[in-house]
């Protein structure tokens, strides 16, 4: 259907969108880009932004929700990104990234840097790569197959089955395989030999081997641009959405106010959604809260001083090991020298780190704090506690949407049950889909929605995420 415009879009009726996250924010963007202003977000925090909101400490150091770096596989998206801070108001990196494992720094993806190692673990991977099935997946298989077919057992052992647990929360065995797509090097061997013969780096591999930073605020920056462009009048804050009855068409505040809508736009998690829908819907109550997520705890650790010489150019490290809670740490200071207080002196910089947690990987919460700096000594990345000048802390109780084995049928279950219903449910934990749940996938996911309900085109991203990533690079 060709694109209508002004009056003939508005007859479509009120549009809803529960949350200004990513998703919601990129839904009311394209509206207002086709001039349609009969719609309303309503968002729960006094904010906009969801989990790509930055917050400043009683110090002064700014913190993401763990660190975001934002690239992209959409033109769209892109120039909404443009116009939301402007030409100026990005800063530019080179991506790199380390793995820190047999106390040594290894370039990223690992799997092709082997010559750091040191020579028994370099060994120990070939060897698991020579003798490796390398069969082509099956639809359903499980990670930990598919490592074992893809690197050895040698990488399993060392780097991808601990790092992932870390990362995920849960055994490589408990997940699907298929959110790997852009997200996991595979292994070339004569690539692999090549380059410890040669004494080769290989360090470019992935979507993500440059990436854009606020210069300014952090990630929540660029969504809050974009909610002052969208307008006030279209976004009601400290509103949280406590019931929608898709019988009567009617949304319920927290507050108790209630709001009409033809068309709605959930991005709230799809096991919070469940319990608001009224009259219940049977296959979501019961498939939804059964879908695995992780609890992420996010550290931030305002230090003084200089910063060493070995973390100078290291924008993110990973960290396999059990001398750390931590899989993940970012040198946020180097994302933006805005991200700590008085910049112009260079008398501080910065350190954040992610910890996972979910049913299955306990962490002690009040010991976290502690844990994450004695972490930090252990693996060198700071030399004393007398650095640490601001300790800031942050749980986000839906982390990552898990890819588990079970994820696809579940979905199975509730999406057409919702559909029955009229709802929409998009987002990182709206449609659960990690493959698609980046800032750049989350705002389009919001635009298809409503390019699919005011235009009938039909939505790529939520449905095929690999045509969505296969964008990447050839936009
Ligand atoms: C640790 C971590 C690291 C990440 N790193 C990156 C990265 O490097 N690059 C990248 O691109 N992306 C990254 N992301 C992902 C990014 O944060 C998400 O893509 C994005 O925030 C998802 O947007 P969303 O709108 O779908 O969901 P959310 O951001 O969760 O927004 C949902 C919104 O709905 C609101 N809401 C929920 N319930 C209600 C209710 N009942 N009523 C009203 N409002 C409600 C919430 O308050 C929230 O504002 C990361 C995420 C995490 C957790």
């Amino acid at each position: 259907m060709s694109l209508r415009k002004g009056e003939a879009l508005t007859q479509q009726g009120r549009i809803l969108i529960i949350g200004a996250g990513p998703t919601g924010l990129g839904a009311a963007y394209r509206l207002k880009k086709l001039g349609y202003e009969n719609f309303l977000v309503l968002e729960a925090n006094s904010e906009a932004g969801g989990l790509a909101s930055s917050y400043v400490d009683d110090k002064g150091f700014t913190w993401d929700i763990g660190g975001h770096v934002q690239f992209s596989h959409y033109d769209y998206f892109d120039k909404a990104m443009g116009e939301a801070l402007g030409k100026d108001g990005w800063l530019h990196h080179e991506r790199e990234s380390w793995v820190w494992i047999a106390d040594r720094f290894v370039p990223y993806p690992f799997q092709n840097n082997l010559r750091y190692l040191p020579n028994d673990l370099a060994a120990k991977a070939i060897k698991g790569l020579v003798n490796r099935p390398a069969r082509v997946p099956s639809p359903t298989q499980d990670f930990g197959t598919w490592i074992d077919q893809m690197m050895g057992t040698g990488l399993k052992e060392m780097f991808m089955a601990p790092y992932n647990y870390k990362v995920w929360a849960f055994p490589v065995e408990d997940l699907w395989y298929g959110w790997v797509g852009e997200r996991v090097a595979t292994v070339d061997l004569a690539r692999v030999t090549e380059n410890i013969l040669l004494g080769k780096d290989d360090v470019n591999w992935g979507p993500n081997n440059t990436f854009q930073f606020p210069k300014y605020g952090g990630t929540g920056a660029i969504w809050r641009a974009v909610a002052k462009q969208i307008g006030e009048n279209h976004i009601q804050l400290n509103t949280r959405v406590a019931e929608i009855d898709w019988q009567k068409k009617i949304v319920t505040t927290k507050d108790g106010e209630k709001l009409e809508y033809d068309h709605i736009l959930s991005t709230m998690p799809l096991d919070s959604l469940a319990k608001t829908v009224t009259p219940e819907l049977p296959a979501v109550s019961e498939a939804s809260p059964q879908l695995k997520r992780s609890h992420s705890h996010i550290i931030g650790i305002g230090l003084q001083g200089e910063m060493p010489e070995k973390l100078a150019k290291k924008c993110w490290m990973y960290f396999p090991e059990d001398n750390c809670p931590f899989y993940r740490v970012t040198v946020f200071s180097l994302y933006s020298p805005n991200n700590v207080p008085e910049p112009e002196t260079g008398k501080y910089w910065s350190l954040m780190t992610e910890t996972s947690e979910s049913s299955a990987k306990h962490v002690n919460r009040e010991t976290l704090m502690e844990d994450t700096i004695q972490g930090l000594l252990n693996t060198g990345l700071i030399r004393d506690r007398s650095q640490v000048v601001s300790k800031w802390s942050y749980v986000a109780e839906h982390g990552y949407p898990t890819p588990s084995m079970e994820r696809n049928n579940l979905l199975g279950k509730i999406e057409p049950e919702l559909k029955k219903a009229g709802i929409g449910s998009r987002g990182r934990f709206g449609a659960w889909k990690y493959e698609v749940s980046n800032q750049d996938h989350s705002f389009m996911q919001g635009v298809e929605w409503v390019n699919a309900t005011v235009l009938d085109v039909p939505e790529v991203t939520v449905r095929f995420a690999d045509t969505a990533n296969a964008m990447w690079g050839r936009k």
